[in-house]
């Protein structure tokens, strides 16, 4: 894609700056009823999806965009998790940028992001600073108002479902920061990114799930339906790709939840909110480089044409094979090697576009497009080979494998060579 490219450059011009746009400063409206009222107030909704819906489509005419916070889990240099020489916060911090590149390049969406590789966004960073005590006062007031509730009664506790790690003080309190600066730019769709892990493991050694989920606020916070329904169609495109996650209380793919700073704990957001965890750290397609830059760029498109979903705009965006992995057009021979590479990823998504991977009796869980040629792969081919006929290529992708599938994606092909 030409301007996506474009985009990179225009990006990568402001160095570690990341910021697409700023928001412009207003007051909050009230959504529904039109009357003004402060942020973060109880019981009332705070967003709805009729509302984003309508703004999304004044945003085609007028120059008002849709306002979206990106938040890149964890802090430039702290926290998240990590396997081998792999970082989490790189990784939440690579693939936001791909996705605030498809969101601007789609012209509805001003994007912000909280944070890049290297640092903080600089207005940011002196908002934690300038507004430390509004903070504290902001956090204050939610959590005695959140205990008010429940002690008469009118909040519901929910216990837990899925163990998280607390976060400590001062990260907590810039996370709440980063609500209430959401708050008071009137950002309309927060995404925070993550990846997951699975304790305990042995450092060196994968764990024991993977597979992506979604975590959306708990039903009583006045964010909770519009993130909802964004989650819904985020989903969707995702398990088109991706496995859903395996460990238990995740394994709805969508997990509702009262206890995430992030997606606005004691109400905390107004605006839509959503936490993905893309996958598991020690998964094989976040290991090699190449592979794993294709894996997150594939992420953050499916989660933007999620969004483009919500607002009921596929048509407007999306190519003929929705992925940025296919068509297939796979050039060179694939044989097995020890390290993942691109082609087998492009092998695999070949595949499973045509429904050939997983091979029969694997779930996506088993074989993730991992861009390892192994079990699954050699499966899969041998059962593809079985099925067209394909002699003299056992073990590996040669001219005639290739020249099938992609006759799949682009028929007449093989008639062509
Ligand atoms: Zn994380």
């Amino acid at each position: 894609m030409k301007a996506f490219s474009k985009m990179l450059i225009a990006v990568s011009f402001f160095g570690s700056v990341f910021l697409v746009g700023i928001f412009d400063r207003k007051m909050m409206t009230i959504v529904g009823g039109g009357d003004t009222m402060s942020a973060a107030v109880f019981f009332t909704q705070s967003t709805t999806s009729a509302h984003l819906r309508t703004a999304f489509d004044n945003a085609s005419r007028t120059k008002k965009k849709l306002n979206v916070l990106i938040v890149p889990g964890h802090e430039p240099n702290f926290g998240g998790t990590e396997f081998r020489d792999v970082l989490e916060r790189d990784l939440n911090a690579d693939l936001s940028l791909y996705l605030a590149q498809y969101l601007v390049e789609d012209g509805h969406y001003e994007v912000v992001m909280t944070r890049g590789r290297d640092g903080w966004n600089p207005h940011l960073e002196n908002y934690f600073t300038t507004n430390d005590e509004e903070i504290k006062n902001f956090v204050r007031s939610q959590k005695m108002e959140m205990l008010r509730l429940v002690s008469e009664g009118r909040i519901t506790k929910m216990g837990d479902l899925v163990p998280h790690n607390t976060a400590p003080s001062d990260v907590a309190l810039r996370l709440f920061g980063i609500n209430k600066w959401a708050n008071e730019h009137k950002v309309d769709i927060v995404v925070h990114v993550h990846f997951n892990d699975s304790a305990p493991r042995s450092t060196m050694v994968p764990g024991e799930y993977n597979g992506f989920t979604i975590y959306t606020p708990e039903r009583q916070y006045s964010n909770s339906q519009a993130s909802l329904d964004i989650a819904n169609h985020v989903f969707k495109r995702l398990s088109k790709m991706f496995p859903v996650s395996n460990l238990p209380g995740e394994d709805n793919g969508i997990v509702e939840e009262q206890e995430l700073i992030a997606i606005g704990s004691s109400n905390t957001v107004d605006g839509a909110s959503i936490l993905i965890e893309y996958g598991y750290i020690y998964e094989p397609q976040f290991r090699a480089p190449e592979v794993r830059a294709m894996v997150l760029k594939e992420l953050a498109f499916q989660t933007y044409l999620g969004l483009a979903d919500f607002f009921g705009e596929s048509s407007l965006v999306v190519g003929p094979h929705q992925s940025t992995l296919l068509p297939y057009s796979g050039n060179s021979p694939v044989n097995k090697t020890t390290l993942a590479n691109t082609e087998v990823l492009a092998f695999q998504a070949g595949l499973l576009a045509k429904g050939y991977y997983p091979p029969r009796d694997y779930s996506r869980n088993d074989c993730p497009l991992s861009g390892f040629f192994g079990p699954c792969t050699k499966t899969a081919l041998a059962e593809f080979q079985r099925e067209f006929g394909i002699s003299g290529e056992g073990g590996i992708v040669g001219p005639k494998t290739r020249a099938e599938l992609r006759n799949l994606f682009e028929p007449s092909f093989v008639s062509k060579i």
